[in-house]
């Protein structure tokens, strides 16, 4: 603590991400890809002439934004581009979610969503999971305090079809709705397809998870003109290149190779698939995934002990032991080989 702090950063905790180890480590605690961003993106930074680096990017990256504008079939001027999604969603709070009535969210979520309201004074309101572990659309009303979630959800790997989605943005048409679709290639819904009917929809994506480029950080936002605009304005008072050449220039290579990228999800889809499997057939309680991880939990072994003797077989993974997610692991997907030491090393110590 120090006296030179303001009393907002004397208040704050800020987020923890996953443990980046030094040592050789079957890492499979923060969700990214095991498998090689496209081989054009090598290319793209290989070609890329470090002259160049003298002048600043372009400030609207439009490069990748009408890449990223064609991918999904909307206009550029609905696309912004981010240093990762971290950064989109924390100029999205600041630009929609300083209201009068409380931000809505679920009570198991991504951990940075709390951590922004903090940071920008925001209120909010948690709602608690269904049954099912679900995000609980139908309890999710406001009049102007916005409304967000993960879609699928984040850690528990679940999420809702863009019809219970759309009835949801019908509902609050006052209010900015913003879901994260950071894990959506790996099973979800996307509802980028809404944005052309509902002005206060606000969907962010990254390249971090289903592109293999999370050391990139690369993130985007798409949706109406009025809130693309609303997160350029907080962004130009903040910083006029928020993503730099070689961002832009890796970007557009990875959007280009479609087969690349569905190979690779395709891939991480049947892997997650064979180790539920697996986990199940060890005793595990494994919740319904979309994503490239698996949240799960054993009726008769402590999560925090697997995860003290997962990583003393030099495999890292995440336990979650918070009030409303008791002792759970989550379980990023790695190779297949990956996950046979992992399965293995779960024998041993659940014996
Ligand atoms: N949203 C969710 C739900 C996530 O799990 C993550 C990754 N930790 C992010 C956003 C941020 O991803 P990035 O900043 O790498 O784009």
């Amino acid at each position: 603590m120090s006296r030179f702090w303001s009393p907002e950063v004397r208040e704050l905790t800020p987020y923890v991400p996953g443990e980046q180890p030094r040592e050789r480590l079957i890492k499979l605690n923060t969700n990214e890809n095991p498998y090689p961003p496209a081989p054009g993106v090598e290319q793209a930074l290989r070609n890329y002439p470090a002259d160049h680096l003298r002048l600043y990017p372009d400030p609207d990256a439009t490069a990748l934004r009408d890449a990223l504008a064609k991918e999904y079939g909307v206009d550029t001027e609905q696309v912004f581009v981010g240093n990762g999604s971290d950064e989109v969603l924390a100029l999205a709070f600041q630009a929609f979610f300083r209201q009068d009535k409380p931000l809505l969210m679920p009570s198991i979520t991504y951990s940075f969503y709390p951590v922004y309201c903090r940071l920008y004074g925001i209120k909010s309101r948690t709602l608690a999971l269904d049954d099912d572990w679900q995000v609980p659309l139908e309890a999710m009303h406001t009049d102007n305090g916005g409304i967000i979630f993960a879609n699928p959800n984040a850690p528990t790997g679940h999420g809702h079809g863009r019809d219970a989605i759309g009835r949801l943005l019908e509902r609050n048409r006052d209010s900015v709705v913003l879901v994260d679709e950071a894990y959506v290639d790996f099973g979800g819904e996307s509802v980028v397809p809404l944005v052309a009917r509902y002005p206060n929809l606000l969907v962010t994506g990254t390249f971090s998870k289903s592109r293999s480029l999370a050391g990139l950080r690369l993130g985007y936002a798409i949706g109406s003109h009025e809130l693309i605009e609303g997160l350029e304005r907080v962004k130009n008072s903040f910083n006029s290149y928020p993503i730099d050449s070689l961002a832009i220039a890796a970007g557009v290579a990875a959007l280009e190779d479609t087969a690349h990228f569905d190979a690779c999800r395709e891939r991480v889809i049947a892997t997650r698939e064979r180790t539920r499997q697996r986990m199940e057939s060890l005793g595990f309680t494994v919740l319904p995934s979309q994503t490239n991880f698996l949240l799960v939990t054993h009726p008769d072994f402590n999560a925090g002990e697997l995860f003290v003797g997962l990583r003393e077989r030099g495999i890292l993974v995440r336990h979650f032991n918070t009030e409303a997610l008791q002792d759970f692991l989550r379980i990023s997907m790695g190779t297949d080989d990956e996950m046979d030491s992992l399965i293995e090393a779960l024998e041993d110590l659940c014996r």
